[in-house]
């Protein structure tokens, strides 16, 4: 309780009132945190310039016992994610990122790990790794860190190793073997290369993958997959995506399929 500081990542930042601003981020020990920053949509605010979704920021709050949403009192910029600010894709691309570990971040729990993916990915990205590889990879990651992604490994059903091709199941849950599959209706195939895309996101950090990325039916086919994954785990999909799509069709960099 009391005033709290750690260093954290912005995820997003929604107005509120007519000068004040909702600023959610993400630390290590609390895991996602929501807090209001007075003033913050007023022309000369301490907190202007330094709001952009995936900065990394020092935040000084003010929590009181029993109230979810804290009081900021200070955020002071660390890391500004420059390479995804020079344009509409770059800022249409963090705020999704940014959503995306909003929506799977828990308030108040550690999340060291999701902690050190993103920060990883963003290193990745400032020493200019192939953007799409990336994102793929942070999808994946986020989804598997909350427990949602199926492991590509055994069959769940006949406890058989998935080797080189898997199919997924209807409900977004498993993944099983073609023979397991054949009797699921609306199981969907994954090729062996996308097996192998979700092995290696286990074995080497996001700048290693990208350097040796795999090839663009592959990408597409994973960012399909986790997609469909995503949506029946949540129900809907994630909105800053559907306008990332609207704005840019399939043609940027990081769009998913
Ligand atoms: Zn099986």
């Amino acid at each position: 309780m009391g005033l709290r500081q750690a260093e954290a990542i912005l995820l997003g930042v929604h107005d509120l009132q007519e000068a004040d601003r909702i600023v959610e981020f993400l630390t290590r020990e609390q895991g996602k945190r929501r807090g209001v920053a007075r003033g913050a949509r007023r022309r000369f605010s301490r907190f202007a310039g330094e709001l952009q979704p995936l900065a990394r920021a020092r935040v000084t709050w003010f929590e009181k016992e029993g109230r979810e949403l804290v009081r900021i009192s200070s955020v002071e910029l660390v890391r500004a994610p420059r390479e995804l600010m020079g344009d509409l894709e770059g800022l249409l691309l963090s705020t999704y990122l940014g959503e995306t570990l909003s929506t799977f971040a828990q308030e108040g729990e550690p999340a060291e790990a999701l902690f050190r993916l993103t920060d990883a990915v963003l290193a990745a990205l400032a020493a200019g790794a192939d953007v799409r590889t990336v994102v793929r990879y942070f999808e994946s990651w986020v989804l598997r860190l909350a427990g949602v992604f199926p492991p590509p490994l055994d069959c769940p059903l006949c406890g058989r190793e998935l080797g080189a091709s898997a199919s997924l199941a209807a409900s977004g849950e498993a993944l099983l073997c073609r023979d397991c599959a054949r009797t699921q209706p609306g199981a969907v195939a994954v090729s062996a290369a996308a097996l192998e895309f979700w092995r290696r996101i286990g074995r080497e950090g996001p700048a290693a993958v990208a350097a040796r990325p795999p090839g663009e039916a592959t990408l597409e086919e994973v960012g399909e997959v986790s997609g469909r994954v995503r949506r029946h785990f949540l129900g809907h999909e994630l909105r800053s995506l559907e306008v990332l799509r609207r704005t840019l069709g399939s043609a940027g960099a990081g769009s998913p399929a």
